[in-house]
């Protein structure tokens, strides 16, 4: 369980650039919030600052009502998947999805147990030998998108991860993400520049200008009845 609470951001860049301008928003526990926007505007400085990469220069992010720069990166229970799903490609499928769970000391008998389950779920039970290099960019994609729930964190942070896929695939990846986020119940914050893909998959949109949040709503309140 996760909320996001995020109160008068602001981040100004060294060179003077205002990245983010005063931005505040909630996400409520288990709920699937699209931050939508043009190239440039910001998305991924706040997804950078509410995973703890980034400082704002001002204001605060809370997450389940902490400082989320007071918590240790354990214990944030956070995970992110980005357009380039950066595979490990040397290991197999398994061993990719397995990794956070190696790192953490989980034990290999029930890692495989884990593992074998996220995959099922993600429809790459079978290719679970094979390396990166070997699958298909949907495939690739099912892959990040396992190795970061493998552990069950509460937050899922979700940058363009869609961009580099065919239509036809993004489409359907589109509902598997939404079905799989509410099958985990996991509080997710999805980055898109894609109004399409927002409008499909969003509980609320939050849609961002030149750094600023310009509307927060469900699709019917921010876009009207089609
Ligand atoms: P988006 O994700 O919406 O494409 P970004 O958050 O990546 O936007 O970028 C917002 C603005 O901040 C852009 O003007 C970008 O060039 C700038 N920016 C992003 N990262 C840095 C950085 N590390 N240093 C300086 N400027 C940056
Ligand atoms: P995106 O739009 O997906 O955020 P970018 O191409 O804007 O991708 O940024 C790629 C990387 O370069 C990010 O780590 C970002 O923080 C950094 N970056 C972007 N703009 C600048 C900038 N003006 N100065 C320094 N780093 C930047």
């Amino acid at each position: 369980m996760s909320t996001v609470a995020i109160k008068d951001v602001t981040k100004i860049w060294p060179d003077g650039t205002t990245a983010v301008d005063r931005v505040s928003v909630d996400v409520n526990d288990g709920e699937f919030m699209v931050l939508l926007g043009p190239s440039g505007c910001g998305k991924s400085t706040i997804l950078r600052m509410i995973a703890g990469l980034e400082d704002p220069t001002s204001g605060d992010i809370l997450l389940n009502g902490e400082p989320v720069l007071n918590l240790a990166p354990r214990d944030r229970s956070i995970a992110m998947v980005f357009q380039d799903f950066a595979l490990y490609p040397h290991m197999t499928v398994g061993e990719n999805i397995g990794f956070p769970l190696k790192l953490s000391g989980v034990d290999s008998s029930p890692r495989g147990e884990r593992v074998g389950d996220v995959a099922s779920a993600l429809g790459i039970g079978d290719v679970l030998a094979r390396k990166p290099a070997q699958l298909s960019g949907g495939q690739r994609q099912r892959v990040a998108m396992g190795r970061a729930i493998v552990r069950r964190p509460g937050l899922f942070l979700m940058d363009e991860p869609l961009s580099n896929l065919d239509s036809g695939l993004r489409a359907e990846l589109r509902a598997e993400i939404t079905g799989l986020t509410r099958e985990l119940g996991v509080t997710t914050m999805y980055v898109t520049h894609d109004q399409a893909e927002a409008l499909t998959m969003a509980d609320r949109v939050a849609i961002l200008r030149k750094g600023v949040l310009q509307d927060v709503g469900t699709p019917t309140e921010v876009y009207g009845r089609p």
